[in-house]
């Protein structure tokens, strides 16, 4: 359920600077009006591509860019941005689309969505939005790019991977792909090398938490920190202590407290900070860059900026759901209304203060 609320959040807003997308002044497009105006490529799940989307004059807009905006045409070859000025002249080849009164400014990347994800390996559980239609809602908010993450089958990341090629054939926007780590041995290290050196994945996730399932103790840790940086790849820790949280559920579960908000009282934010920090060590000690995922917690927060003025290569990714909503949610007495608001892991925390460190500490 966190998972898909998350999903929901994060994928209406924009992350990074990316491509150009031709926002409309109007309101919310529909979907097909992306595959009809044939915004990016591979768009299977609009129907097909052809050769007349390979040249695009995006004309007369407002380009806004980080450094300054003007009224100029955008020239598109192949999915590259090939030239930006105003009164670029093309042949009749090239699909030219109309931008006068509109803006014209780059799209979003979101590095962190679950399309269509089994939740932890089970089919009985599955995010409600797959790669057509989470794609067409990151459109229609001006994402233009994302990173899924692949979870391996039974342990293989071989399996995974087909089986995630597979669920994105119904793409109509440019995605990526991170791998997650589900278990460590031989074979998986074996396998990552096959994934950074042939299938273009060159960032893996390791979960300190969700014991019993997912997680991987330090020892494990260790040793997936070493392979990435062997590989240049890059590692990534959902940071959570797991074994502490497991006591936390265990001690809400003698309590009597069922209810969605012992969720978030089993696992309070200083389990977060204590994984983050103890990552970001051994992270150090490895020399390795790092990246923490869905950075709930101020003292997690706290963690990394403390790290990256030190120097170390950490990156917190701030998640806009967390910086908008607290825990609250989790004590409404309708328990679908609670568990639909609140529950994600981590849990919400203390937004104002969140936003405040996130904007002076980690972006
Ligand atoms: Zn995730």
């Amino acid at each position: 359920m966190g998972f898909v609320n998350l999903l929901t959040m994060a994928k209406r807003f924009t992350g990074i600077i990316a491509i150009l997308l031709l926002l409309r002044l109007t309101t919310a497009s529909a979907s097909h009006e992306f595959c009809d105006a044939r915004m990016g490529y591979n768009v299977v799940g609009c129907g097909g591509s052809d050769s007349s989307s390979r040249r695009i004059l995006i004309k007369g807009g407002t380009v806004v860019n980080a450094h300054h905006q003007e009224v100029a045409d955008v020239y598109i070859d192949d999915g590259i941005i090939a030239d930006v000025k105003p009164n670029i002249m093309v042949g009749d080849e090239v699909t030219v689309i109309d931008a006068t009164g509109k803006f014209v400014m780059p799209g979003g990347i979101d590095p962190h969505t679950h399309l269509e994800m089994e939740f932890m390996g089970t089919d009985s559980t599955e995010t409600i939005d797959d790669f057509f239609s989470g794609q067409a809602a990151a459109l229609a908010g001006g994402t233009t790019m994302h990173i899924d993450f692949v979870m391996p089958v039974n342990g293989s990341l071989s399996l995974g991977f087909k089986a995630y090629v597979e669920k994105a054939k119904k793409s109509c926007m440019d995605y990526g792909f991170h791998m997650t780590i589900t278990k460590w041995d031989d074979t998986v290290a074996r396998e990552m090398e096959i994934m950074v050196k042939e299938k273009g994945i060159n960032s893996f996730k390791f979960f300190l938490a969700y014991k019993g399932i997912v997680m991987i103790n330090d020892e494990l840790l260790l040793e997936g920190l070493k392979k990435c940086k062997s590989l240049g790849a890059l590692a990534m820790v959902h940071a959570e202590n797991g074994d502490a949280v497991f006591e936390g559920q265990k001690r809400m579960i003698e309590l009597g407290i069922t209810g969605p908000e012992g969720h978030a009282l089993s696992r309070p934010p200083l389990l977060e900070a204590e994984a983050t920090a103890r990552a970001i060590r051994l992270a150090g000690f490895i020399n390795t860059p790092l990246y923490i995922v869905h950075v709930m917690s101020i003292d997690a927060m706290e963690e990394i900026a403390k790290a990256r003025k030190l120097g170390q290569r950490v990156v917190g990714e701030p998640v806009v759901s967390g910086l908008v909503l607290n825990d609250s949610g989790l004590w409404d007495p309708d328990f679908n209304i609670a568990a639909k608001q609140g529950l994600i892991s981590f849990p919400f925390s203390s937004f104002l203060v969140l936003l405040f460190l996130s904007l002076w500490s980690l972006l």
